[in-house]
């Protein structure tokens, strides 16, 4: 079976039955404009073809294994299985002024090791296939289409190490940006990193005009290391600059992404190191409050809010504008692949 998203497949195989051409523009337009899921609703092509392309062509690979949505019903969390059984999470964020957001995964498992995080201790299970990815757009571009919304912004901040799956990023980020598939906006796709120099500058050459977010946890090496494993390989100087030929090249902003953990990475003085940091940078902070969970066995919590307003305050104060990631997931485990790893520890109970 191939994937209704493979284009080139699609057309090969039009040409080979020898179908006319412009079949595969009314396709194309089924299946991304109006969200047919089932060939056989294609009301623009013959049944005969309908039959074809159901005998060689699958819509999805995915299956959802669970949703949820959370109370306030601003967001719902996806847990997917692939065909080969592994698990792996998006999360739709609604927002109020309709730009609406996926969050998606490229990688089952993520083999960067961060301390604090859920997926690193899955490991690196596999890279997800583009079809795999742009499976989870259209799942959610769907459900957002079915309740009147649309889908804006796409974030890959789910599971795994995008710039270590590039070629399927590349190719993924493509299809959700081309006019006749996803049509979102250049701008609107960000990729988050925790900071792989050689294809970060490889991402600032071949996307101009898409966001870069950094996960950068911590302003100075010695507690960087502590929590990031990158950080031995690429140490912040080569980080820093690194991402200033991004901004140099395409005069934009990063985001930089700081978890507050408590004890770990949120005492005062850090305020004051990460505003030397960015002082000259163009860059936007965005502080996530930790979300716990129980495989770090209770050695992380959260920084409370006032700690967090005041590194705010201390950034703001040198004009470097910062946001506090609103923790509207809170009771449906949406941090980075949480829900994934508490589905696979209730697997290994269940064997027992
Ligand atoms: N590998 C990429 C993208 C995936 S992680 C990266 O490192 O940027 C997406 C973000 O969620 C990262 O900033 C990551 O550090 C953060 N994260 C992971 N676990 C978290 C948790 N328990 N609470 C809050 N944020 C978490």
């Amino acid at each position: 079976m191939h994937s209704i998203h493979d284009s080139q497949k699609l057309k090969e195989f039009l040409e080979e039955i020898w179908e006319k051409s412009f079949r595969y523009g009314q396709i194309e337009n089924a299946i991304y404009k109006n969200f047919i899921t089932d060939f056989d609703e294609i009301q623009t092509i013959p049944q005969a073809l309908r039959d074809k392309l159901k005998e060689n062509f699958q819509y999805t690979s995915l299956t959802v294994d669970h949703k949820a949505t959370s109370k306030n019903d601003q967001t719902t969390k996806l847990l997917f299985k692939t065909e080969d059984d592994l698990l792996i999470e998006a999360v739709i964020m609604r927002h109020k002024t309709g730009r609406n957001t996926l969050c998606i995964s490229c990688q089952a498992g993520c083999p960067m090791a961060c301390t604090f995080c859920a997926t690193g201790k899955l490991w690196l299970q596999k890279n997800l296939s583009l079809w795999e990815i742009l499976d989870q757009v259209m799942y959610a571009a769907k459900l957002l289409n079915d309740e009147w919304g649309r889908l804006r912004n796409i974030v890959f901040m789910g599971m795994g190490e995008p710039m270590l799956n590039y070629d399927a990023m590349k190719l993924a980020i493509e299809a959700m940006c081309a006019q006749k598939k996803f049509d979102l906006s250049n701008r609107r796709v960000t990729v988050s990193t925790c900071g792989i120099v050689p294809w970060i500058n490889k991402f600032a050459d071949d996307f101009p005009q898409n966001g870069l977010a950094v996960s950068l946890h911590a302003p100075n090496d010695e507690i960087r290391k502590s929590i990031m494993p990158v950080d031995h390989t690429y140490p912040l100087d080569t980080l820093m600059s690194s991402l200033d030929r991004y901004t140099e090249k395409n005069n934009k902003r990063i985001f930089y992404e700081y978890i507050m953990i408590n004890g770990v990475n949120d005492h005062i003085k850090l305020a004051y190191e990460l505003w030397e940091l960015l002082k000259w940078r163009l860059a936007h902070v965005n502080f996530i409050p930790y979300n716990a969970w129980e495989g770090t066995g209770g050695t992380y919590s959260a920084t409370p809010k006032f700690i967090i307003e005041k590194f705010q305050k201390i950034l703001l104060e040198y004009w470097i504008v910062s946001t506090i990631r609103a923790t509207m997931w809170d009771d449906i485990d949406a941090a980075c692949g949480q829900l994934a790893r508490k589905k696979k520890d209730q697997e290994k109970k269940d064997e027992k």
